[in-house]
């Protein structure tokens, strides 16, 4: 389902020398040619990593405005991102929830603003320990779901990273099948939620059998949108991870600072 697609998340990590070595390691490694890569460097670190990367790995921003640009002290527009060549923004992830206090209608405003604008949105969802052990896991990833499908305009540029908290920087990664659970899931409730919209939008001119194509382009939402995994992914269980049917790639944070260790979980693409 879709392209097999791997960011690095390098949080707020790194020196301009730490990085230089990382994008000089990124530039020698093999990459298998079948995955979009994407890293994701701190804001003041951006324009330096775009520049001296290679074209092969597109360049991400960790947060962004939720507008036009302004009187707004500390924050950075999705117009600035554009302007230095950066493709990509995660949102919604885990950190900026929780730690800084994101809501998700904060989050769904930058998410609509950051995708008109024309830039690739990762929408980040998951659960808390406290709220898997309480059997909410489909309940909170799906309202989180909801908050980014009532505002996105369309599907065309966004990724989804499942990421459950409890396994974020832990060591304590999902195990294959809990990965896979809540990606199906999330398949199917873009299935109902999404795809059924799209398709009842979607103008469809033709003389023949009408059901035949609203159904194709009802399949076609949710089966293209790339569902990734995240949460203490490293080089020894990645290739585990990548063969479940519904992981279409993966988020990685830790494991994304070393250049080698990153190659390998890019390169564990089926
Ligand atoms: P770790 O890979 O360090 O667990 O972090 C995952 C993450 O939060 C990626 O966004």
């Amino acid at each position: 389902s879709g392209k097999f697609f791997v960011g690095g998340n390098w949080k707020c990590n790194g020196t301009k020398d730490s990085i230089t070595k990382l994008v000089s390691d990124l530039n020698s490694a093999k990459l298998e040619t079948d995955v979009d890569v994407v890293v994701a460097p701190p804001f003041v670190y951006l324009d330096q990593v775009n520049a001296t990367l290679t074209d092969r790995i597109e360049v991400s921003a960790q947060n962004s405005w939720i507008g036009k640009g302004g009187a707004f002290t500390g924050e950075i527009s999705v117009e600035q991102l554009k302007d230095i060549g950066c493709k990509w923004v995660i949102l919604g992830h885990s950190e900026r929830r929780h730690v800084i206090g994101e809501d998700d209608q904060f989050i769904g405003k930058k998410a609509a603003y950051a995708l008109n604008e024309g830039l690739g949105v990762i929408a980040c969802i998951g659960e808390l320990l406290e709220e898997r052990e309480a059997g909410k896991t489909f309940d909170v990833c799906f309202q989180q779901l909801k908050s980014f499908a009532d505002v996105v305009p369309s599907w065309d540029n966004i990724v989804i990273a499942y990421e459950p908290v409890w396994a974020i920087g832990t060591g304590k990664v999902a195990t294959p099948q809990q990965a896979q659970e809540v990606h199906v899931a999330v398949r199917d409730w873009l299935k109902k939620n999404v795809s059924e919209e799209v398709a009842s939008k979607t103008r469809i001119i033709y003389g023949g059998n009408l059901d035949t194509i609203s159904f194709v382009v009802l399949e076609e939402v949710a089966s293209k949108t790339r569902i990734i995994y995240g949460g203490s992914v490293n080089g020894s269980n990645c290739v585990e991870l990548a063969k479940q049917e519904d992981i279409d790639g993966f988020l990685v944070g830790g494991a994304s600072l070393k250049g080698p260790e990153f190659a390998t979980i890019v390169n564990s693409v089926i």
